[in-house]
């Protein structure tokens, strides 16, 4: 039986998209889709109802004339090389060949129309591929160790907990209505490669010794998030063992759909509520729903290695590596996937494995295999030793799709990465995000160098510009440094000076850094 909600007695408590939610819960809107929009066009849609399109995992994009934009779950980014073909295929038929790598690790298609929406439903679940719920306000894609299973640095291999996660949280309607979206990390590996301190909800590698015997488990860190007011997640004083991922993570779930705000939309994420709550007292809620948990062991988080993974490493299995490629700011075409799909089979263990940064993976890769795969033309664009600074550039959807950017993002920082790779040589790698608006979804607050885009007056007119803020990073475990998010920089550059800018302030810094620094 479908839940109840609780909130709906507190009508005064209620902004007006929860009234949409309580007419009609977002997952119904799949079905609408299937037997009645696809078959009577974009004209037919009601306003409510392209607003629950999201439960689809489908937005409108711009500008609203009914072309829209999908995501699909990549569960702790790895997909095998017959899912890269659906995808691929996909962009090709209905997607003009446009496949986006996103922060969280889903592949992303535009172009699509309401009428290619069935069969592109149908297309995925033969692949065992899913866009339901990557949007929307309920649990989103999970992200996770793309390494999962091959890593020498984790504690152990995360990829069954992520699809037990997925499996109870997917088309659940006991969670489909949630105060906002929701998004959870889930990784072992002792470099933070799942981002932690961003997501609402992150299960993080420790060990702890319970009756006698050292156990390997998680911590767990709740109320993250980026948007316009960005929160770091805090740490609860407990201890997951792995068997108790999915209770737990329910139990949080639970505690966002009962108590979380439904008043303001902006202030509608779990940080508001894990801030007034406190850590403390968001555990003592959480046992209250879950039962006794232990308290916290012994972190496993060493350092932040930024979720890149460009290059050849080995990997745990004695004799095979991974190859990480670089997707300038995470776009490719279905071709390129193609390809990717074939060498992932050649060479590799047919699995490609998508990045938190807009990158891909190739993995499983036999040593003697490695030159001939290294080889591969495709491999000259998505390249694996890609140039300083286009090898760190992430960039959102910006104005060429997303209805709230203000100005364009992805060709943008292509030509700022290709005008600092020309005229700087560093060395170490830089990360600058893209973003086009105020919202974060190219994560700009945990780069080194953070790009937000505003328009400003000028004599000519309104035209392009951006906010920088400098020194984002995440954090490293109980022994290393905290993450701390940017600091923003006075002024603001014109678009087209972008380049010149970014390329004063990284001279100004190398000239100015310390040792270590
Ligand atoms: Fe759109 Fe803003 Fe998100 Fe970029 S950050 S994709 S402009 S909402």
């Amino acid at each position: 039986m479908a839940y109840e909600p609780l909130w709906s007695a507190a009508p005064e408590k209620l902004n007006k998209f929860e009234f949409v939610k309580l007419q009609k819960d977002g997952l119904d809107v799949i079905r609408t889709i299937i037997e009645k929009y696809a078959l009577e066009g974009y004209s037919s849609i009601p306003a409510d109802d392209l607003d629950l399109f999201k439960w689809a995992g489908v937005y409108q994009q711009k500008p609203r004339e009914g072309h829209f934009m999908m995501r699909v779950r990549i569960n702790t980014g790895i997909m095998t090389s017959d899912q890269a073909r659906t995808l691929a295929e996909i962009a090709r038929r209905y997607g003009r060949n446009l496949i986006d790598v996103t922060t969280r690790q889903a592949i992303q298609f535009h172009w699509l129309t309401v009428e290619h929406l069935p069969d592109i439903f149908k297309r995925l679940e033969a692949a065992g591929l899913y866009s339901f719920e990557a949007c929307g306000d309920c649990p989103r894609t999970i992200v996770g160790n793309p390494l999962a299973g091959i890593d020498k640095d984790e504690l152990f291999d995360t990829t069954g907990i992520v699809e037990q996660l997925n499996d109870f949280f997917m088309l659940n309607r006991d969670f489909s209505n949630l105060p906002r979206k929701f998004k959870i990390s889930v990784s072992a590996n002792k470099f933070n490669n799942a981002q932690a301190e961003i997501n609402d909800l992150a299960f993080t590698p420790a060990v702890k010794v319970i009756d006698g015997a050292l156990t390997q488990g998680f911590h767990l860190m709740v109320g993250g998030g980026l948007s316009a007011k960005p929160h770091l997640a805090q740490k609860l004083d407990v201890f997951v063992k792995p068997e108790e991922a999915l209770k737990v993570a329910a139990g949080v779930v639970t505690l966002f759909r009962d108590y979380g705000y439904r008043e303001k939309r902006h202030h509608a994420r779990l940080k508001f509520l894990v801030a007034d709550w406190g850590a403390e007292k968001f555990k003592a809620k959480l046992i209250e729903a879950v039962g006794e948990l232990p308290s916290r062991g012994e972190d496993q988080t060493v350092g932040w290695q930024a979720a890149y993974f460009d290059g050849v490493h080995p990997q745990v299995q004695e004799g095979l590596s991974y190859v990480g490629l670089n997707v300038p700011v995470g776009r490719l075409n279905s071709d390129e996937l193609e390809e990717l799909a074939g060498l992932a089979d050649q060479y590799g263990e047919g699995k490609l494995r998508t990045t938190m940064t807009q990158n891909m993976i190739i993995s499983g890769v036999p040593d003697d295999k490695l030159e001939a795969l290294l080889d591969a033309p495709v491999l000259q664009r998505l390249s694996p030793t890609a140039k300083n600074f286009i090898s760190r550039t992430v960039a959102c959807t910006g104005n060429e799709f997303c209805n709230l950017a203000l100005v364009e993002t992805k060709q943008r920082a292509v030509s700022v990465a290709a005008y600092l790779d020309e005229h700087i040589h560093l060395d170490e790698k830089l990360r600058i995000h893209f973003v086009g608006c105020p919202n974060a979804c190219g994560q700009k607050q945990v780069a080194d160098i953070g790009l937000q885009g505003t328009l400003i007056k000028t004599p000519e007119g309104m035209t392009d510009a951006f906010d920088i803020a400098i020194g984002g990073t995440l954090g490293c475990g109980d022994r290393g440094p905290a993450a701390e998010f940017t600091r923003p920089l006075k002024g603001r550059v014109k678009g087209d000076r972008v380049g010149p800018v970014l390329e004063q302030l990284i001279s100004f810094y190398t000239e100015q850094r310390q040792e270590q620094e």
